[in-house]
C-alpha cells in the first residue's frame, strides 16, 4: 500500500511521520519542488521505522508516485507580508495547476486528499482540474476542527474523546459551524450527559469551546509559527480509512449539490473516497450559520 505526500513542509512531514508511527501503509513517497527538503524529511522519518513500523520512506519525483493508492497534497506557498487572501489563493491555485495534472497522470487511480489552505477552495479547484465529482477527490476540510471539538468536549465531560461524537461542518475557517445539537455521548445529548454526571454545561461552556475550536489555529500559529501535528495525524487517519477499506464517518470537504460549493459535512468514507454524505439534525440557527458559511465559500470560489 503506497502513499504519496506532495509537499514536504511542516504539514507534509508531520503527515508522513504520523503514518510511520501508526503503521498506516507500507511505502511513502515525499515529493516537493525543494527536492533536498523532501530527501531530508524522508531520511529523518525513515530512521523512526526500526522503532515503529516497517515502512519504506523515500523522496522522489512525480514519476515515482505511480501505483499510489492515496495522494495527499499539502504543497503550497506562504502568505507574503501584506498579501491579500485572494492573492495568496491565486498563487496556490497556480501551484495546484502545476501539481494536480501530474498526480492525475502518474497515479490515475489514487484517492486524492487535499490539505492545502484555503482547503475548501483548493478542493474545488482540484475537482475542476480533474473534471471529477465522484468522491475520489476530497479535502481534509473540518476533520481537524471536528477532532479539536471532540477533544475539548471529551476533556470537559471527563470522557475519552473517541467516545464523544460531534461534528464541525461548513468552511474550514472562521465561518465553520459547531453542530452542538448533534453532539452525543453514550447515545445522550451532550447537555443531558453533563446533567446526568453533574457537570456544568451552559452558555459559557459553549462560548469557551467555540472560541477554542474556532481560534485554535491562530493561537498555535502565534506560539510556534505553524500547525502540523494535529493535521498530520488527521491526514494519516483519513489515509488509513481508505487503505483499510473502512466505512468511517469524517467531516471531509467536497462539492455539495445542495450548497453549490465544496464544504465539509459528515461523510461516509471508504476505499474509493466519499461513499455518501450523511444528513445530521441541525437547529434552525445552525442551518442559518451553515448557509452563511456556504455563501462565503461560493463568493470566494467565484472570485477565483
Ligand atoms: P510549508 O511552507 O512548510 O510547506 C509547503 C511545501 O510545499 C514547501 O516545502 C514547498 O516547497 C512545497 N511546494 C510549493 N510549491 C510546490 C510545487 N509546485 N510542487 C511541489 N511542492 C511545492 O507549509 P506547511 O506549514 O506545511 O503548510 C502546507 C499547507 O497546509 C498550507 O496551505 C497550510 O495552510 C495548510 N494547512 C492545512 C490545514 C488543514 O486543516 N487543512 C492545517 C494546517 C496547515
Amino acid at each position: 500500500m503506497k502513499v504519496t505526500v506532495v509537499g514536504a513542509g511542516f504539514v507534509g512531514a508531520a503527515c508522513a511521520y504520523a503514518m510511520t508511527l501508526r503503521g498506516s501503509c507500507r511505502e511513502i513517497v515525499l515529493v516537493d519542488k525543494n527536492a533536498a527538503r523532501a530527501e531530508a524529511e524522508a531520511n529523518d522519518i525513515l530512521h523512526a521505522t526500526p522503532v515503529s513500523h516497517a515502512i519504506n520512506v523515500r523522496s522522489g519525483s512525480f514519476a515515482d508516485i505511480a501505483a499510489s493508492s492515496v495522494v495527499v497534497i499539502t504543497a503550497g506557498v506562504n502568505q507574503a507580508p501584506g498579501e491579500t487572501r485572494l492573492a495568496l489563493l491565486a498563487r496556490n491555485a497556480a501551484v495546484f495547476r502545476e501539481i494536480v495534472p501530474q498526480v492525475l497522470q502518474h497515479a490515475p487511480d489514487a484517492v486524492i486528499i487535499v490539505a492545502t489552505n484555503p482547503v475548501d477552495i483548493m478542493t474545488s479547484l482540484t475537482e475542476t482540474i480533474a473534471g471529477s465529482l465522484t468522491g475520489r477527490i476530497f479535502g481534509s476540510g473540518t476533520t481537524l476542527d471536528t477532532a479539536r471539538f471532540r477533544a475539548l468536549l471529551g476533556e470537559h465531560a471527563g470522557v475519552d474523546a473517541r467516545h464523544v461524537h460531534g461534528y464541525v461542518i461548513g468552511e474550514h475557517g472562521d465561518s465553520e459551524v459547531l453542530a452542538w445539537s448533534s453532539v452525543k455521548v453514550a447515545g445522550m445529548d451532550f447537555g443531558e450527559f453533563c446533567r446526568s454526571r453533574r457537570i456544568e454545561f451552559n452558555a459559557a461552556t459553549i462560548a469557551h469551546v467555540d472560541d477554542q475550536v474556532r481560534h485554535a489555529a491562530f493561537k498555535i500559529i502565534s506560539g510556534k509559527g505553524a500547525t502540523a501535528f494535529g493535521i498530520g495525524a488527521v491526514l494519516a487517519r483519513l489515509t488509513e480509512t481508505i487503505l483499510r477499506q473502512e466505512r468511517a464517518v469524517h467531516t471531509v470537504s467536497a462539492y455539495s449539490r445542495l450548497h453549490k460549493v465544496a464544504l465539509s459535512l459528515p461523510r461516509l468514507v471508504g476505499e474509493k473516497g466519499i461513499i455518501d454524505t450523511i444528513g445530521i439534525d441541525l437547529s434552525g440557527e445552525e442551518n442559518l450559520q451553515l448557509e452563511k458559511s456556504a455563501g462565503l465559500l461560493r463568493e470566494f470560489t467565484a472570485k477565483l
